[in-house]
């Protein structure tokens, strides 16, 4: 007896098989940049994928996004009630180097073999795809919702998914997330701080040092504290299940000085750091901070240390999570820690188990001639719907 429980009861409606979605959906652009010379809106893909979405029966949210309102979230539900599935994923791709590419990036492209060539085939307009086509075959009763989400600006600032978690939008029990990983499930990565340290000194005649300050001797010193903090952190967090298994820290730019009879009066260093999960951002940085501060105290120099875009936090979903056990089971392979960054600390911190599971490659991903397969888009609607089937409770 489902007494209180609104039931949905849809039809199951035609789709266009998923290569041709994908073909759609590639001849969208839809990049988003931090450089707004390549930036695009993401709305025409959002349209495109409410549109097929309510042709299934979704009822669709476009939510724009407040930081920029050309770019939108898509949040379509299908049936009532607490609990269920969200399948998520982003509708931006990277960038493109069109003189890389053998074929159109915007025109997917079919070879022998059944690979699909084009931009954002594998990352990952592939896995709305086949999600919506799972979605079309549902024939009998959801007891709990199925949630389809696309966020903007994964690529970028990842602020389509910022946005969901500051909604506080509850969306279901667990998500899935379709970035490219073969169709293995996975269940950690580690996050990404992007950071910038300005030494600041004083400029004056070379032949005199008491003249300045030099930034850059400065810098040499921030360099040895940065690799310092960098070889504790190590010593301090080890996680065995990534390829790399401790914390990283890349310098990873530098620029100061005009000329070599004048002492630097500024010199700055672009770094990035990447957690593992379990450590805590802010107390990573004030590690880095402190030590900087002890070193420049009462000196000549000071320093300025920021966050050059708002941090990823590190991801890592329980082992006996029940959807990764169920992502186990139904692919029949073993969940992993993987060295890219998603959307899922984003969906896990609104309450939610958490995997990230899709179609495609994620080594043939930001790069020319990106591609998936027809194999890997049947292997995920097949994957999807009896996902659905089992966390929806269609009877
Ligand atoms: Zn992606």
């Amino acid at each position: 007896m489902l007494a209180g429980r609104a039931l949905c009861y849809p039809a199951p409606m035609t789709l266009p098989d998923a290569v041709s979605l994908v073909r759609t959906l590639v001849a969208e652009p839809s990049v988003s940049s931090p450089d707004p010379a390549h930036d695009q809106p993401n709305r025409r893909v959002i349209e495109r994928l409410a549109e097929w979405a309510e042709h299934v029966g979704f009822r669709c949210e476009v939510v724009p996004l407040e930081s920029d309102p050309g770019k939108a979230n898509l949040v379509a539900t299908l049936g009532e009630g607490e609990g269920g599935l969200v399948l998520a994923g982003h509708s931006d791709t990277v960038p493109f180097d069109r003189s890389g590419w053998a074929t159109d990036p915007f025109e997917l492209t079919e070879t022998d073999d059944g690979r699909l060539f084009g931009l954002g085939s594998a990352d990952m307009k592939g896995f709305f795809a086949a999600a919506l086509r799972a979605a079309s075959k549902i024939d009998t009763p959801l007891r709990r919702p199925l949630v389809l989400v696309a966020t903007a600006d994964e690529e970028s600032t990842m602020n389509g998914a910022r946005q969901l978690l500051a909604e506080r939008r509850l969306l279901a029990d667990r998500a899935v997330i379709g970035e490219p990983t073969g169709l293995a499930p996975v269940r950690a990565h580690k996050g990404i701080l992007m950071e910038r340290l300005t030494i600041l000194g004083r400029s004056g005649h070379s032949s005199d040092p008491s003249l300045g300050a030099s930034a850059l001797e400065g810098m040499h010193a921030a360099l040895g504290i940065l690799l310092e903090v960098r070889a504790a952190l190590q010593r301090d967090h080890r996680n065995p299940d990534f390829a790399v298994p401790g914390p990283t820290l890349n310098l990873g730019r530098i620029e100061g000085g005009d000329s070599p009879n004048r002492i630097c009066a500024k010199c700055q260093l672009t770094y990035d750091l990447r957690p593992l999960p379990g450590m805590d951002l802010a107390a990573t940085r004030a590690r880095i901070r402190s030590a900087l501060a002890e070193r420049f105290e009462g000196d000549a120099l000071d320093f300025v240390h920021e966050s050059l875009v708002e941090p990823v936090p590190p991801y890592a979903e329980s082992p006996d999570a029940s959807l990764v056990r169920d992502l186990e089971a139904l692919t029949g392979r073993a969940a992993r820690a993987v060295m890219f960054c998603t959307e899922a600390p984003f969906f896990q911190a609104l309450g939610m188990e958490t995997v990230v599971c899709g179609p495609g490659s994620i080594d043939v991903a930001h790069q020319p001639d990106e591609h998936t397969s027809r194999s890997q888009l049947a292997e995920a609607e097949a994957l999807y719907g009896q996902l659905i089937h089992k966390s929806c409770g269609v009877s």
